[in-house]
């Protein structure tokens, strides 16, 4: 008869988590996605693509972006703090995604259905700085980035009953696909729910019919609580201790950044509200100021592991309109920053299984052993 032992002295024997990993790990939010977290002795990292080097220039002179090119770009449909002295610039798309009504050319028939393109696509240039680097900006410029996300998003929303959802998001350099240098971030109102973010809201429902409570909000309490001991069932031995917060990268006052779980990219971080809140639009100009400087840290750290950071991030938040109402209480709004290392290959894009060649828990201890004072000296 064995008995478990606890013996809170004795070391755990831990694994090399990076050498050993093969395992298929499901996203909590939706089920049905999953990662192949795959970090076996000999496996090399997926071979990096050589992303192209990001411009770090100041100014560039023939930049439609560059202050002083403002003629180059559609005009000005808002900017901070004033239109002569701008910082930051709101443009629309010259090349949008979304448009107009345009008169449809009659391709739907049958099953080949399609409903109309209609959107807005606007350009907000975040900095008057080429190539600025979030984690170089002041926290309060990053604060009025997303006051400035709030401002457009609540304009679009309120614009057209046809817009069903406003995405915010940014590409920054070449290997996440933004395709002007200067630093920028994209809003568009579309008409339909990105798929990703309907499948969050509807599982995040469906949990919380089940639970009673928010899946994020419970994500967030065992990213902050849990702590478990396995031991071993025949000897007693400890087997295998989970930390405290080793999926925590950052915390603040209001926001938690998490290394998610069943992470896609190797350096994939989600931004929450620690409080439970549905839609970014309710996020108050005190909580984005808090938001802001967590944001900066995070992307210290980031870009002082990996080294020139290019990366995609976008903001999944509750979209508007009647069928959304009820899902308040279930869906929690969050930033999804996913840093841009290597380019989906064949396995991954036919079935859907994203690779990761770097265990989350080891990301999530490099992200957090960054000592942010000598980080901020980096350019
Ligand atoms: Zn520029
Ligand atoms: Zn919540
Ligand atoms: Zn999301």
């Amino acid at each position: 008869m064995h008995s478990l032992k606890t013996d809170p002295e004795s070391e755990p024997q831990m694994p090399d988590k990076n050498e050993s990993l093969r395992e298929i790990r499901i996203n909590p939010i939706v089920p049905s996605e999953s990662v192949l977290v795959a970090t076996a002795r000999n496996m090399r990292p997926r071979k990096q693509e050589d992303p192209a080097p990001r411009d770090t220039r100041k100014h560039v002179e023939q930049c439609p972006f560059c202050k002083g090119n403002e003629d180059e770009t559609p005009p000005t449909i808002n900017a901070w703090p004033d239109d002569e002295n701008w910082e930051i610039r709101i443009v629309e798309n010259l090349y949008p995604i979304l448009g107009e009504d345009q008169q449809s050319d009659g391709l739907t028939f049958g099953l080949q259905q399609a409903i109309e393109g209609y959107g807005r696509h606007e350009v907000v240039i975040d900095h008057g700085e080429h190539g600025i680097a979030l984690q170089d900006m002041t926290p309060v410029h990053i604060q009025q980035m997303f006051i400035t996300y709030q401002e457009r998003m609540q304009i679009l929303y309120d614009s057209d009953k046809r817009i069903h959802y406003v995405l915010a998001f940014k590409n920054f350099g070449p290997a996440a696909g933004a395709s002007i240098a200067h630093t920028h971030s994209q809003i568009i109102a579309m008409p339909v729910i990105p798929e990703n973010v309907y499948n969050e809201v509807q599982n995040s429902r469906e949990y919380y019919n089940k639970h009673h409570r928010c899946v994020f909000c419970s994500l967030i309490d065992e990213a902050l609580t849990y702590e478990a001991t396995i031991y071993d069932r025949d000897s007693g031995q400890v087997q295998r201790k989970i930390n405290v917060g080793q999926y925590v990268i950052e915390r603040s006052e209001h926001f938690i950044a998490i290394k998610p779980f069943a992470s896609r990219y190797e350096w994939e971080i989600h931004i929450m509200p620690l409080d439970h809140q549905a839609d970014f639009l309710e996020a108050s100009t005190d909580h984005l100021a808090d938001f802001a400087g967590l944001l900066k840290r995070t992307m210290q750290r980031l870009d002082t592991v990996i080294g020139g950071a290019q990366y995609n991030y976008f903001i999944h938040a509750i979209p508007h309109g009647e069928d959304y109402e009820d899902s308040h209480s279930s869906y929690h709004w969050h930033l999804e920053i996913c840093p841009r290392t290597s380019i989906p290959n064949g396995f991954e894009l036919g079935s859907g299984l994203f690779v990761n060649t770097v265990s989350p828990e080891v990301a999530a201890e490099k992200l957090r052993a960054v000592k942010l004072d000598e980080a901020s000296g980096t350019a």
